[in-house]
């Protein structure tokens, strides 16, 4: 009779390779242990490159919000709300249900919020992720999924659904464990992702978040080597985390230009990055000085967005970009409206950016990128 075998591959969002050498975690479950370089962005960037193995120029996504002709905005309605002060418009309350109208009326089925991107400026933006990039047709270039290679192996499979909480999903993955049939199975968590953002990555708080990570590794190890012959395990990540400790103003010294957002410009402000488009060369100009001089980043080179297939042919995401060093953050941002102790996103050569792969097996396919996951798990389902 063949072996029955489960292979179980875990997500977790943040578990950076800095985070699980200094808290020693999962040495039993996953003995094998190695850094795994990350990708210039955020999620957005990382997690469809997990799902595909392709690169981010290859599959199209890179960040949240990008410049769009304000006739096709989504949010051109928002232009009769341009006089809500940001302080109001940022209320979370507000955005959450106008995130929740935009997300039913437009038939998004990805992951949608606004944000605290300022109501003036919605109407010359545009969202990226409209569809849930782990159902098919999700993914911009149009790459199928793992999932897809999964369903067409003939194996019972399980993916675990990003809109319910980590409990629900290690319940439900325990469940499926003890009747013993899924034979290949995602489990996504994002609670340590939560927990480095809310309390920073070297809090107490962050590390309960890593021991209680590590003990619902275990159990659900233990169950599944109760139900099948064979378990195989690998954890792994989009990115590392790094503590915030320093914010900066650059958004409200960039506003006080005299320069006119949607005229002669536009810009996005993540978390730990600025994208620009310019309408007019003294706005080119404006800007380009002003980023010079400002010393908390620097403008990241068209060679370098290569280096880390991050160049897009039509500049969608930016015609310029300007990162933060590493531990510095735009406060406000688009993202965030206020200091947040932990954070990704800063050069994904720094150290405390990398991601992480644990196992406990020596895979064909060796995993030292985010681009190379997909060949494990394709090989997976043809075990
Ligand atoms: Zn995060």
């Amino acid at each position: 009779m063949k072996k029955k075998t489960l292979h179980l591959f875990i997500f977790a969002d943040a578990l950076g390779w800095e985070l699980v050498q200094h808290y020693g975690i999962l040495k039993k479950v996953t003995p094998q242990q190695k850094k795994c370089e990350t990708l210039f962005g955020y999620s957005a960037t990382c997690d469809p490159t997990i799902l595909t193995g392709a690169s981010p120029r290859e599959h199209g996504h890179f960040s949240f919000f990008v410049k769009c002709d304000p006739k096709r905005s989504p949010f051109k309605l928002m232009r009769f709300f341009k006089w809500i002060p940001d302080r109001i418009g940022g209320y979370h309350k507000i955005r959450n249900r106008l995130s929740r109208y935009f997300s039913k009326s437009k038939g998004y089925t990805g992951y949608f919020q606004l944000y605290s991107v300022p109501f003036r400026f919605l109407p010359w933006l545009d969202y990226t992720e409209k569809q849930d990039i782990y159902e098919p047709g999700g993914i911009i270039g149009g790459q199928p999924t793992i999932f897809e290679t999964w369903k067409q192996s003939g194996k019972v499979w399980h993916r675990s659904n990003w809109r319910n909480g980590d409990a629900a999903n290690y319940a439900e993955m325990k469940a499926l464990i003890r009747k013993g049939e899924v034979e290949l199975a995602y489990l996504f968590t994002a609670g340590l992702d939560a927990a480095m953002h809310r309390y920073g990555p070297w809090s107490p708080q962050a590390k309960a978040a890593f021991l209680e990570f590590e003990q619902k590794v275990e159990s659900l190890e233990a169950l599944a080597k109760e139900h099948y012959d064979e378990v195989r395990i690998a954890i792994f990540s989009d990115h590392g985390m790094t503590e915030v400790t320093q914010n900066s103003d650059l958004r409200r010294r960039c506003e006080a230009l005299p320069l006119k957002y949607g005229v002669d410009y536009i810009a996005v402000w993540d978390s730990t990055m600025a994208r620009f488009w310019f309408s007019t060369d003294v706005a080119r100009e404006q800007i380009n000085a002003l980023l010079q001089q400002a010393n908390e980043g620097a403008i990241v080179s068209d060679e370098q967005l290569a280096d880390w297939r991050c160049d897009f042919a039509d500049q969608r995401y930016g015609e310029l970009f300007y990162l933060l060093k590493p531990g510095i953050l735009f406060v406000p941002s688009f993202l965030n409206m206020s200091h947040v102790p932990g954070m990704h996103g800063y050069s994904p050569d720094d150290k405390d950016s990398a991601a992480s792969w644990l196992a406990n097996f020596e895979s064909k396919h060796p995993v030292n990128r985010l681009e190379d996951i997909y060949a494990v798990m394709q090989a997976a389902a043809l075990d």
